[in-house]
């Protein structure tokens, strides 16, 4: 048989060759330092045979950043995780153990619940394994071979998966330690250079809550000490970044079980909240927006003509009264289709710009939530352009122009996805090679480099999603540019054309940052909390040095709040040091300690990052009035 190389060039093996065999006969030190082959694109365990006229890649200890590379070393030390575990626990059950995005986990019933500082001990019980060294032993066997092998283990978790298995079935034998497992894993434990158990959670078998909830076991493993080591700065970085931690400390928002996924806004939360509303109002209205507001509940009837009935009910509120059901809006679409419909409607009239950020509620599955970012309780600042096919180009022009403005002001870099039309879209080929010559036309004018997801578009139109980077290179979700012609055909809606016929008008949903909700966690973590000084919600605090100070503190703070800034004056008994420390780690951007030498004419002014300065009250004025306007960065 033969086997195609990267290179292209054909390698002869005989029949039956496993992809250690292919190894070996390009080189004994490729074999040693093999850890996967790469067939046609999928991970395959070095062990299996190869197919002849395969195309294989063959993964080493070097490909210490390739996803397949880096899926089969954590794979393996979720086994490795597992014996041990199994050892310093005896009378434990084990589920699955999956590698995941960054690491790994394992699913365990343990006897008695263990707490995070067992995991010390289970981490030392890996290394003395990677000490001892383990090879992977590969086996096929029957259904009915593997089910008596685990009955008599004791095992019920591997049991069940044996019975629900498809196709072959495979164990894989390390010590004396043997786990069902489709694999691949590697040949021996030799590449795991590095494994760190990360974390606890509950978790419930299947991912069902109505089955038994199960002790999960987070780990990761890398291919050397380093990559762990950079690897768990970013992680410490993240932690300290994190919305959830940060948004209480700062006291911004939390949440409360009384309705998960809903966000309570404290005082200084608003502030920041409030800021964005009115870069929000003042930006539409300067692009020729209009503010409009419609109901949040609505007859399931005006569901039905959107469509949302049919395609989003799981995820909407319902609400009985008397005889008919109610829904509690999760998309502002429909109440804009009754506004444009409810007045004759000209060309002349077009384009339409409705902007609303009102409540939107959608029923996320609670294991979902998370924080800010994934939230019931979603306020959009959407928009529903309504126009004709010839606008259709500058809308989206505009509307990638205004998100342009939007992230440069935050110095957000965004990303830009056009989807094209699915497999099941409504309307023409015609149609659509225009809608999407559109969209890419509005890309290309705006200088906006863009990647394509073919067929990844609504059935109903294609669209521009947003994605960001934040400061530690996370990519997030944003905004999204949608066209549709669809909905206002099933609304029935109509513009009187410039040739006198009726025409169904096309409609762009857009919303730019988002929601409010997550774009204010991805701001808080963007920034660490040092919100800059328009979005701060405490722009100025000063602090008096003694009880004599009092007044003119409160004297001082009353001018500069009187020219419409934030500023709060910590007048607590605490040492002078300690207040300082306390205003540096709510990050609010500007401290005066005021004391006997302070007046107007000259201010000791710590300015956050920046250290000690001297200024007079109408310098500090000045600097305000700038610095209040926001700017991009
Ligand atoms: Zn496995
Ligand atoms: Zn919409």
């Amino acid at each position: 048989m033969k086997v195609v190389l990267p290179d292209r060039s054909e390698l002869e093996l005989p029949d039956g060759a496993t992809g250690l065999d292919a190894a070996r006969a390009i080189g004994p030190k490729l074999a040693e330092q093999a850890v996967l082959v790469r067939t046609n694109g999928a991970a395959q365990d070095l062990r299996l045979p190869l197919a002849d006229g395969g195309q294989i890649q063959i993964l080493t200890t070097r490909d210490t950043e390739d996803p397949d590379a880096l899926y089969v070393l954590r794979h393996s030390a979720a086994h490795l995780l597992a014996e041990a575990v199994r050892r310093l626990h005896p009378g434990v059950k084990i589920a699955i153990g999956p590698p995941i995005e960054n690491g790994f986990y394992y699913d365990f019933e343990f006897p008695e619940p263990i707490r995070e500082e067992d995991l010390a001990a289970i981490e030392a019980e890996i290394r003395r394994e990677l000490a001892e060294g383990r090879e992977w032993i590969r086996r096929e066997v029957s259904a009915d071979e593997a089910r008596a092998r685990f009955e008599a283990e004791g095992e019920p978790y591997k049991v069940e998966l044996v019975e629900t298995a498809e196709g072959a079935i495979s164990l894989y034998t390390q010590g004396d330690f043997t786990d069902l497992c489709r694999g691949p894993h590697l040949p021996d434990s030799k590449p795991i250079r590095a494994v760190k158990l990360t974390g606890l959670a509950g978790a419930y078998w299947r991912g069902d809550e109505r089955n038994m909830q199960l002790t999960r076991i987070y780990g990761t493993a890398f291919y050397s000490q380093d990559d762990l080591d950079r690897y768990l700065e970013r992680l410490e970085q993240a932690r300290a970044r994190d919305h959830r931690r940060l948004g209480v400390q700062l006291d911004l928002v939390h949440f409360d079980d009384h309705s998960p996924g809903s966000p309570l806004w404290h005082p200084k939360g608003m502030v920041v909240w409030n800021a964005l509303e009115e870069l929000r109002r003042r930006e539409n209205a300067r692009r020729g927006y209009l503010e409009v507001k419609t109901p949040l509940i609505y007859d399931k009837a005006l569901w039905e003509t959107s469509g949302h009935w049919e395609k989003f009910r799981e995820s909407m509120f319902l609400i009985p009264k008397e005889d008919k059901t109610f829904g509690l809006k999760p998309m502002n679409c429909p109440g804009h289709m009754l506004l444009f419909g409810s007045q004759l409607r000209s060309y002349r009239d077009l384009p339409m710009r409705f902007a609303e950020a009102s409540t939107l509620h959608r029923d996320e599955p609670t294991g979902t939530l998370h924080g800010l970012l994934r939230v019931r309780h979603v306020t959009q600042d959407d928009a529903h352009i309504f126009c004709t096919a010839e606008q259709i180009e500058e809308e989206i022009f505009g509307c990638l122009d205004f998100v342009a403005f939007l992230y440069d002001l935050f110095g957000m870099q965004a990303r830009f996805e056009l989807s094209t039309r699915p497999e099941n879209k409504l309307g023409t080929d015609e149609e659509w090679d225009f809608t999407e010559g559109a969209l890419r036309a509005a890309l290309e004018r705006r200088r906006l480099g863009h990647t394509v997801n073919e067929g990844d578009g609504a059935f109903y139109g294609p669209k521009i999603d947003l994605h960001m980077t934040d400061v530690l290179g996370r990519p997030w979700q944003m905004g999204t540019i949608q066209l549709d012609s669809q909905m206002p055909a099933r609304f029935g809606l109509t513009y009187m054309g410039a040739d006198n016929h009726e025409h169904t008008p096309y409609v762009i949903h857009r919303a730019l940052l988002g929601s409010l909700e997550r774009f204010i966690g991805i701001l808080v973590e963007h920034y660490a909390g040092a919100f800059p000084f328009w979005l701060a919600p405490v722009q100025l605090r000063v602090i008096p040095v003694g009880e004599s100070h009092r007044d003119a503190v409160h004297a001082l703070a009353r001018r500069i709040r009187d020219d419409g800034h934030r500023v709060d004056v910590d007048e607590r008994d605490e040492t002078l040091g300690k207040r300082i420390r306390d205003a540096e780690l709510e990050k609010i951007p500007y401290v005066v300690v005021y004391g006997d030498r302070e007046s107007d004419a000259s201010l000791a002014v710590r300015e956050r990052g920046a250290g000690l300065s001297t200024r007079s009250l109408a310098e500090l004025l000045d600097e305000f009035r700038r610095l209040a306007a926001p700017a991009a960065t």
